[in-house]
């Protein structure tokens, strides 16, 4: 099948390439030149897991292409993605003007009848929205899909090559029938390609991310209470999750969620809610949970140095809002960071893939360190913010001559206290004892 992909982000850069290595020609468009030249001279723009290799093999097996050129892609293609950002408007409600401008772009490239399927979040009316804006630029027959994408950044490629399930949001039955039959290689082991009517698909999104950010809130929330009352929420974390009804994902605490997806998805359901006359009184809580435990490192540095942090230097491990990613949108790091410069420490900060992004969202306020050592290098305490794999299992004595003061403040609850007691560190984590 011959597609177009338009916007070439974290979706749809891996939306494209794993349509093109299950054999469609793929063509993906961008607005920003720049991203396309580097992609074109074979440079991926994001850091994610097994893509460069994906990206490279099928651009050299001539199935997957990139441009500026929306008018040829569009001319050429059956159906046509929609992947570009939804980023939250003033008010929490998701800004549409991305999605509604390549809308625009499609209809007055349209040549004959074309699916144009939206696979960027977005709310619900929004299909009768985009079959409006391409309405206004052509005659020429189409039909509007929405087809939410559930991928997670750092296995995108296994989230999207292996759904748990697709879900197609059609009435018409002709245009599921060729949604199914471009899925059907990454479905093959039996997984369900849901189809239902388009608005249950556009709120399909919307619920699951909800739901997943509840869980980290209310788990972050039975963290807090483990502290107060001498609990530890490790333990209690495997005493619920192993009650079928709950199932063990998605029951860590940690520093807050962040992230390109449950903080602005968060809030513009909530926008839905209130803009059609429901309440979703659940996700005010959520969010003002979460927006409180990103405080929660900054809060336990507080109260170990008996509230002035001013004049001290620290290092934060992790920057990007999860492992395996560079993406650091509303990350807890940054909100650390902020709070302690506000505070009037230093900042020395490491991150494996995220140094990049971050010095472009924030800048030089905060020295950057390659190599994580080099950042604890005189450090008064060290804070982990993000869970990647080499974070784990740290030579603490190498990192405790290094530092000036042996305390880590870590958001992941990665380490034994046994071995950070053995190694002479001070340690709190959340929501399970520490070593004080
Ligand atoms: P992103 O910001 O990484 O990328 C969006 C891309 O679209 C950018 O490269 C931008 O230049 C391009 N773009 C903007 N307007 C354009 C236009 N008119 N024509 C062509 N290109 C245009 O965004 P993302 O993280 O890939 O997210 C895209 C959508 O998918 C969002 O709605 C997001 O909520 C949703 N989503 C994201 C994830 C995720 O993990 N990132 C997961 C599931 C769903």
């Amino acid at each position: 099948m011959k597609i177009a992909v338009v916007g070439t982000g974290y979706v749809g850069i891996v939306a494209g390439t794993c349509f093109a290595e299950s054999g469609n020609t793929v063509i993906c468009v961008d607005v920003d030149e720049a991203k396309v030249q580097a992609l074109k001279d074979g440079k991926i723009p994001i850091y994610e897991p097994g893509l460069e290799e994906m990206v490279l093999k099928n651009v050299e097996e001539q199935r997957l292409s990139f441009t500026t050129d929306i008018d040829t892609a569009v001319k050429e293609s059956l159906v046509i993605f929609i992947a570009v950002g939804t980023p939250p408007d003033e008010d929490g409600s998701a800004d549409l003007k991305h999605v509604l401008a390549a809308a625009g772009s499609i209809g007055r490239a349209m040549n004959g009848y074309k699916i144009i399927v939206d696979k960027s979040t977005v709310p619900v009316g929004t299909a009768r929205k985009v079959a409006a804006a391409i309405s206004a630029e052509t005659t020429h027959p189409f039909n509007v899909v929405s087809n939410p994408e559930f991928l997670k950044e750092g296995a995108a490629i296994d989230d999207f090559m292996k759904p748990d399930r697709v879900v197609i949001g059609t009435d018409d039955p002709r245009v599921s029938e060729i949604m199914k039959e471009l899925y059907s290689p990454f479905v093959r082991t039996g997984n369900p390609i849901i189809v239902m009517d388009v608005a249950s698909a556009e709120l399909t999104k919307y619920a699951a991310n909800a739901m997943l950010a509840t869980r980290i809130s209310f788990m972050n929330e039975i963290a807090n209470i483990c502290d107060q009352v001498g609990a530890d929420v490790t333990k209690v974390r495997v005493g619920i999750g192993t009650d079928s009804r709950i199932g063990m994902p998605f029951l860590f605490p940690g520093c807050g969620y962040g992230g390109s997806c449950f903080p602005k998805d968060s809030r513009a359901i909530i926008s839905t809610a209130e803009e059609n006359g429901a309440k979703f009184e659940i996700m005010n809580a959520v969010e003002r949970v979460n927006n409180e435990q990103k405080k929660i490192l900054f809060n336990k540095a507080m109260s170990f140095f008996d509230g002035d942090l001013s004049g001290k230097t620290f290092a934060v491990w992790g920057l990007a809002f999860k492992a395996k990613t560079d993406d650091v949108r509303e990350a807890s790091a940054l909100v650390l960071i902020d709070q302690l410069l506000e505070a009037g420490a230093k900042v020395r900060a490491h991150d494996p893939e995220a140094i990049e992004t971050t010095q472009r969202e924030i800048g030089d306020k905060v020295d950057y360190f390659p190599h994580a050592y080099e950042a604890l290098d005189g450090a008064d305490g060290l804070f982990v913010a993000t869970e990647w794999n080499e974070f784990r299992n740290p030579d603490f004595e190498k990192m405790k001559a290094t530092m000036n003061n042996a305390v880590i403040f870590d958001g992941r609850n990665l380490y034994n206290p046994t071995s950070l007691e053995e190694a002479g560190f001070k340690y709190f984590r959340i929501g399970a004892p520490g070593v004080a």
